[in-house]
């Protein structure tokens, strides 16, 4: 499995390209804005794009979506279910206030808790982790987990939004996230990455 960074659109968040070296299936992770360093890795190196997919519905994880269906028109957008509403809904979604044009999205395919996926080799995992948003998802592949807003380094996700929960966030993260091997790469969608183990000892939240 090969990650990639990138930092997209208006609030550079976090943006993954995942691929699994065999097949080089890929999908990539809350692409907040178009980016051609993005594009031009995936293109360089003749990676497949199957999958487009959003740990929840805010504006600064979905602004590059538009562009990137064009690009990789064969992609399949996916998002948790109980965040289909944000996803359409540009109030909801905050798209026009976080400096992206409003958007509103429909996904190919909702997933729910512990509903899988294969892409390649690689099988991808998706926990459902409300609290930042009521639909957030979180997915497990191989060692690592993208945490979308849910679990940050040493914090959390913001829960003052509309449907943000603060007891919910922290019940998703003790029993969906912290329940994985303490060696469980974290990828989320802000700063810098961190360890489930790591987490589980340091994080003043949780
Ligand atoms: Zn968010």
């Amino acid at each position: 499995m090969i990650i990639k960074l990138f930092h997209t659109g208006p609030l550079a968040v976090n943006s993954y390209v995942v691929t699994d070296e065999k097949t080089k299936k890929t999908f990539i992770v809350d692409p907040g804005g178009h980016n051609a360093d993005m594009v031009n890795h995936i293109k360089g190196n003749d990676f497949q794009v199957e999958f487009i997919i959003l740990t929840h519905g805010h504006g600064d994880h979905i602004g590059g979506v538009p562009a990137l269906r064009k690009d990789f028109p064969a992609a399949k957008l996916v998002i948790g279910i109980h965040d289909k509403e944000m996803l359409e809904d540009p109030e909801l979604n905050m798209s026009g206030m976080m400096y992206v044009q409003p958007l509103s999205l429909t996904a190919d395919r909702y997933v729910t808790d512990g509903e899988t996926l294969q892409m390649g080799e690689l099988e991808l995992k998706f926990f459902h982790t409300p609290g930042h948003t009521p639909g957030g998802i979180c997915i497990l592949v191989e060692n690592a987990v993208f945490s979308g807003d849910t679990l940050f380094e040493q914090s959390i996700g913001r829960t003052d939004f509309p449907g943000s929960s603060y007891q919910a966030i922290v019940k998703s993260i003790r029993e969906k996230l912290f329940v994985l091997p303490d060696e469980t790469a974290v990828y989320p969608g802000h700063m810098g990455p961190t360890s489930i183990g790591f987490e589980k000892e340091n994080n003043p939240f949780v």
